[in-house]
């Protein structure tokens, strides 16, 4: 099987990449290598999938229609995953046209173009973001009550429609995934665990938003990979499922856990609560579970302690 990965030298594509690989499959990523954080990074995280020769990456923009149509009319895809996106929440209000171009406009192009040409399946990437500050928790994918509070959740409730919307115009079959906050190795320098770690070690005050009750449910990089996996497998028309850890901690005791994993004290510079910003997320993860056997396997101690020792090498590089 050959597949398209967009946003191939992402966090979580990289790894999907490799996972794909080591299955067996033939991979082609696309990816811009934008600046929204360094590309250098991007393209460190591609160094595994790049010795793979059944890996070919192609640099270019989902957006671009051209580039689209002459990438699925030579290579025959058989599956679309669709992960190139804008993807941090608080950049999202201040740039929501080039959130909703890159997320909404590059996923509807993509769709098209994975219908026209015959592709069997479809993964889009969505987010918890969909849920807002929706209080029955844990958010279960039957709640009909999304009201996403950021442009970027907003952006991730839009694409699902289309995917929606291109399932029952044309029978076309996708699935989307709502990741619930992924942390790993190589996971983007501007998320908590990554930011926190940096500030930590660095014994630079760490900006904490609110009084530190806000609760994350944290999902381990591998427990995405799997369950992405695992619907690439599956035969199912259409569907939505949550990936989450089902477990959530709050800001106050990751900053802890961290500052102890670390052996470094923690400096808090305290701020308000920002907008876009949700105060809690929790996953309901049976659906999962039961049509995708997804299971995620990964403790919070074991995902700290991976992530800190990727990032211990990548400043021992410099
Ligand atoms: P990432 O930024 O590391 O990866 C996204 C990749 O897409 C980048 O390599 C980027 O260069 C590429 N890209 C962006 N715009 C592009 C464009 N116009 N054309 C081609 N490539 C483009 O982010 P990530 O954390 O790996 O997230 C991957 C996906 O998962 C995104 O869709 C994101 O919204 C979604 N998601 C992530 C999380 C999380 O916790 N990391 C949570 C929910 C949803």
């Amino acid at each position: 099987m050959k597949i398209l990965l967009t946003g191939a030298a992402g966090f979580i594509g990289s790894h999907l990449a490799e996972a794909l690989l080591a299955s067996g499959l033939r991979v082609v990523g696309l990816d811009n290598f934008n600046d929204y954080y360094d590309p250098a990074l991007k393209r460190r995280n591609l160094t595994g999938a790049l010795q793979n020769p059944a890996f070919t990456l192609k640099e270019g923009d989902i957006r671009d229609g051209a580039l689209l149509e002459a990438l699925f009319s030579r290579e025959n895809f058989e599956a679309v995953i669709h992960l190139a996106a804008r993807a941090g929440v608080r950049p999202s209000l201040s740039n929501p046209l080039l959130y909703e171009q890159v997320n909404v406009e590059g996923t509807i192009r993509l769709l098209e173009a994975a219908r026209l040409h015959g592709c069997r399946k479809f993964l889009f990437a969505s987010s918890s973001s969909v849920y807002g500050e929706n209080p029955r928790m844990p958010w279960s994918e039957s709640d009909p009550d999304l009201r996403p509070i950021s442009q970027y959740g907003a952006t991730k409730l839009i694409g699902e429609h289309f995917c929606r919307v291109f399932h029952q115009a044309y029978g076309f079959p996708v699935t989307a995934y709502r990741f619930f906050t992924v942390y790993g190795p190589r996971q983007r320098p501007d998320m908590a665990i990554h930011k926190f770690t940096r500030l930590i070690w660095e014994g630079t005050p760490i900006p904490f938003y609110g009084d530190g009750s806000s609760l994350r449910d944290y999902t381990y990089i591998d427990d995405i990979v799997a369950g992405l996996l695992a619907g690439l497998e599956a035969d199912i028309p259409f569907d939505v499922f949550n990936l989450g850890g089902g477990h959530s901690i709050t800001l106050a005791q990751l900053v802890e856990n961290l500052g102890r994993r670390l052996d470094r004290p923690v400096l808090l510079d305290r701020q308000p609560a920002q907008t876009g910003d949700v105060p809690a997320t929790l996953a309901d993860i049976s659906r999962a579970g039961r049509l995708l056997g997804y299971a995620p396997v990964t403790s919070l101690e074991t995902g700290l302690d991976r992530f800190i020792e990727y990032f211990l090498a990548e400043r021992g590089r410099g």
